[in-house]
């Protein structure tokens, strides 16, 4: 009869202790797996979100970073500016007056005459663009990251860049301008009362 009991009991508890540790390998299974699922999903975009992130902790308010990549007849823009300069505030909208300013602010970014404006004479056309409100709470910061694409005709053409950027948006100081193109790397300070700088993408 004890015999049986403790049988019994031993039987429960080692039911018991291989369910747990069954669930407990289930879990780390399906942790693991929607880890590298995601991974694997999102590959590149999460290095994008690791590096706005970076990005956003790291921003300095008043000062803009614009990356500009030119190969051939193709320019590329990507700017990244604090949301302090564009909308006056850095966390998710709160109410219908900030919503609306950030849409407004994304108006303005995807206007197809461009916020950055290449030398008229280059014939240079927005191919593509997103824009997009990011906030990170954890760092208190948010910003507007915008991506253009364009196709110049005639790209030789190109010996400045205009902006409407400092006019839509009083609050910005500067930008951090950074070329890379056939004409080798180059870094300039974009200053808010320039309304545009010198610009050659070829040799
Ligand atoms: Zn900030």
């Amino acid at each position: 009869m004890i015999k049986s009991f403790v049988y019994t009991s031993i039987l429960v508890a080692g039911i018991f202790f291989v369910n747990l540790y069954y669930s407990a390998q289930v879990l780390a299974a399906e942790k693991g797996h929607s880890d590298s699922h995601k991974h694997g999903e999102k590959g590149h975009s999460d290095k994008h979100e690791d590096g706005q992130k970076r990005q956003l902790d790291s921003h300095e308010h008043g000062v803009s970073v614009l990356k500009i990549a030119a190969e051939k007849n193709m320019i590329e823009m990507e700017l990244e500016s604090p949301a302090n300069d564009i909308v006056g505030f850095e966390h998710a909208p709160e109410n219908e007056k900030q919503k609306s300013q950030i849409n407004k602010a994304l108006a303005i970014f995807k206007d197809k005459k461009g916020v950055f404006m290449p030398t008229p004479a280059a014939g240079c056309k927005i191919t593509g663009h997103s824009a997009e409100f990011e906030s990170d709470p954890s760092s208190g910061h948010a910003g507007f990251h915008v991506k253009w694409k364009m196709s110049c005709s005639n790209p030789s053409k190109i010996k400045n860049l205009s902006t409407s950027f400092f006019k839509s948006f009083p609050k910005a100081e500067e930008i951090e301008v950074e070329v890379v193109s056939d004409a080798g790397q180059k870094e300039i300070e974009w200053e808010k009362d320039q309304n545009k700088i010198q610009l050659t993408l070829s040799k």
